[in-house]
């Protein structure tokens, strides 16, 4: 394709991607396809010659679309919501037209010194301690791929940091403390880097959240059993019911035992941004104990798969774990320690221009527009908690968190269902579930103390309060047709 070609084919394609967003509202949040459907569609290996582009773009609109579950369809409620902004997608388009791997300031300049700048906008944005700007030259904030990849990192950090003051300690001995509500990805990066990690208790009387005292006697008991413990990964917002741990209590235990404090708030950080959620969502703590804290753009924060955002309080912590440099990566501008080199603060080497569309989302919404976007989700998300708890044949399993609302349905016992029986009750839930996505109705599930639930979550730019009204309308004509199937 030459340039004019991609000139033809690039209109092509924001029209076509245009038409896609106006379609969003009639069509099925899910996908209809089995599975295998697209290897039978395709040919078995690529085409010796290349293939006309036009043919190409309509093989997208299908066979691709028709297996696309559309997680930007206003009516999308399932897992957490994946940001998709039309200034999101030009970010990356211009970054892609400039693409290069950006792992060091000379790869492109412009690339680290547009993160450097964007990850302070955001600090500030979100209320963090000038400790995390990297204009402190101590601290600062770099753009990862996901959560997951930001967790591991700082499970790197810490790993590194506490060998180096206890050089003999075998690093079997380590252990990382997560919560029953921690993300998996504490328990992948153990796994990953062969760690001890122990999951803590946390209790309905806690509201999910981890306490001082609990931490502190997992603690003492670890240690006299001779283990190492080394870090704490603390959440706020978990992804199953959005529990957040007591952060400033169990950051000044982690204090006091010299564990670093990981903190991910990768779904509700962005909460943040307002001032009269950073109570709720523990910004005290964090500021005073975090070491590092990462939050998704790409979740709630309206800035296109995939932009995590990590702050650390000292950077050398990083960049001393992971800063390996042969002779082929040198370049003079690191030597003098003038300049930020990413590849430093992260495991892979080369990374995406990942800045710019986190640029334009700030500038294009403006910090109001942000904090709008944030407002509108939680008072849509109150509209819809008012209507399940206007019915009683659903129960709130866990106190609505932000915009997620876990819920099951739990009939009256006219209906023949024993209320107590937990596995009937399961059953039942599994099938309503089931009928849900017929329905196209997509919600997913948890687990909250052995009982089946559903979970609901709202974030997309495109929900309005019509979706939640239909989203619940579905829910209530389905409890008839599910207790009748159940009956049988
Ligand atoms: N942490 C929390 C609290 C999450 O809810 C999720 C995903 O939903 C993750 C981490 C993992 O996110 P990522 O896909 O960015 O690794």
């Amino acid at each position: 394709m030459d340039i004019e070609e991609f000139r033809k084919a690039g209109y092509q394609a924001i029209d076509r991607i245009c038409d896609y967003f106006y379609s969003l509202g009639d069509r099925n949040v899910l996908s209809k396809v089995e599975p295998g459907y697209l290897r039978k569609a395709l040919p078995a290996q690529a085409p010796e010659e290349g293939e006309n582009f036009d043919k190409i773009a309509d093989d997208f609109k299908d066979l691709i679309l028709p297996g696309i579950t559309h997680w930007q369809h206003p009516s999308f409620f399932a897992y957490f919501p994946t940001a998709s902004t039309p200034e999101g997608i030009l970010g990356d388009l211009y970054a892609s037209s400039v693409s290069n791997p950006g792992f060091n300031w000379i790869c492109s300049p412009a690339c680290t010194e547009l993160e450097a700048v964007v990850m302070d906008w955001a600090a500030k944005l979100f209320g963090l301690s000038d400790a995390f700007l990297n204009t402190s030259g101590v601290g600062g904030g770099v753009l990862q791929t996901t959560a997951s990849e930001s967790g591991l990192t700082a499970v790197v950090a810490a790993r590194a940091r506490y060998l180096t003051t206890h050089p003999d300690v075998p690093l079997e001995k380590l252990v990382l403390y997560v919560t029953t509500q921690t993300h998996s990805l504490g328990n992948k990066a153990a796994l990953i880097l062969g760690l001890q990690y122990r999951t803590l208790d946390v209790t309905v009387d806690d509201n999910y959240g981890l306490r001082a005292k609990s931490f502190k006697q997992a603690l003492e008991e670890d240690k006299a059993a001779g283990k190492h413990p080394f870090m704490l990964i603390a959440t706020v917002g978990s992804t199953s019911i959005g529990a957040i741990d007591h952060v400033s209590e169990v950051g000044e235990v982690a204090r006091q035992y010299d564990l670093w404090l990981h903190v991910d708030a990768a779904w509700a950080g962005v909460v943040l941004a307002c001032p009269e959620y950073r109570g709720m969502c523990q910004l005290e703590g964090i500021n005073t104990y975090a070491h590092s804290f990462c939050l998704n753009f790409h979740k709630w924060g309206l800035v296109n798969f995939d932009a995590s955002a990590m702050w650390i309080r000292d950077r050398k912590l990083l960049t001393d774990a992971l800063d390996i440099t042969p002779t082929y990566l040198r370049t003079k501008e690191a030597d003098e320690g003038t300049v930020i080199d990413y590849r430093n603060w992260q495991l892979p080497l080369g990374r995406r221009f990942r800045s710019l569309k986190v640029w334009f989302v700030l500038r294009s919404f403006g910090l109001n527009g942000f904090r709008e976007h944030i407002r509108k989700g939680i008072a849509l998300s109150k509209k819809f908690n008012a209507l399940v708890e206007s019915s009683p044949q659903f129960e709130i399993v866990t106190p609505p968190s932000i915009t997620l609302t876990v819920f099951r349905l739990l009939p009256s016992t006219d209906s023949g269902v024993d209320k107590s029986d937990t596995e009937a009750v399961n059953q039942l839930n599994q099938m309503y579930q089931r009928r849900l996505h017929a329905a196209d109705l997509f919600l997913t599930q948890t687990d909250v103390n052995k009982m089946f639930s559903i979970r609901l979550v709202i974030g997309s730019t495109r929900t309005e309060e019509e979706h939640i009204q239909r989203a619940f309308e579905i829910m209530v004509r389905e409890i008839g047709p599910t207790i009748e199937e159940w009956k049988k």
